[in-house]
């Protein structure tokens, strides 16, 4: 199996040669065909697996096939992820994968100044990724919108939901469009887990390694 067997687009292509990823990894091979239809992905995979670019490889295929902003980026992707440590890892693996697409990359999470964080919101993005307490503060600040998000994905649930970030959650979801492709990765899936993925996701395939 290769990436090019994946009908990923030759700026995605380069960018990952340039990586020096050969092949894809399992989580990958599985994942990147069923988020490429459209289709919501439950996936059961720990950080180590690849599991960020068999979301990040797909959501920038899409979007960038998809060019929708002249001057005026909206954001169309937004990643929710525990840590402020993953976000910055989901953020650079977004900015090298997609060095050869036109699309804006921003990270938020909490601990920091907002200023420099909301200077780059204003100057337009199209990819964010984000810690949810940060996120829903921006929000409520007037700073983010997520109505135009397309693709949307909860990143290590099981860790958010050990954390107590379950309320953060269920407050953006609100916020996001009902018409829109979801990717939901998770290490464990305990009960809590699935019940929260069903309240999530629409006709899911479940990926599994
Ligand atoms: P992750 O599970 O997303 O945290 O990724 C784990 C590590 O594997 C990261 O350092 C990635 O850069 C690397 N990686 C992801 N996919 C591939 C691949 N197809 N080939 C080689 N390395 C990869």
């Amino acid at each position: 199996m290769s990436f090019k067997s994946l009908n990923l687009s030759t700026p995605i292509l380069k960018s990952l040669e340039e990586e020096g990823y050969h092949q894809p990894t399992p989580i990958q091979t599985q994942a990147i065909p069923i988020a490429l239809k459209g289709t919501d992905v439950l996936g059961c995979a720990q950080t180590g697996t690849g599991k960020t670019a068999a979301f990040a490889i797909p959501i920038l295929q899409l979007l960038s096939a998809n060019k929708k902003h002249g001057n005026n980026r909206k954001i169309r992707s937004l990643i929710v992820t525990p840590t402020r440590e993953l976000a910055i890892q989901i953020d650079e693996s977004f900015q090298s994968y997609g060095r050869y697409t036109n699309l804006e990359t921003a990270v938020v999470f909490g601990g920091v100044n907002q200023k420099g964080q909301v200077n780059k919101l204003k100057r337009g993005v199209d990819i964010l990724t984000a810690t949810p307490g940060r996120l829903l503060d921006l929000m409520n600040q007037g700073f983010i919108s997520l109505s135009d998000v397309e693709i949307f994905v909860l990143d290590e649930a099981d860790r958010m939901l050990d954390m107590g970030f379950i309320h953060d959650v269920k407050k953006l979801l609100k916020a996001l469009p009902n018409k829109r492709q979801t990717l939901f990765f998770s290490a464990t899936m305990p009960s809590e887990i699935i019940k929260l993925s069903k309240s999530i996701l629409h006709n899911p395939v479940k990926v599994e390694v």
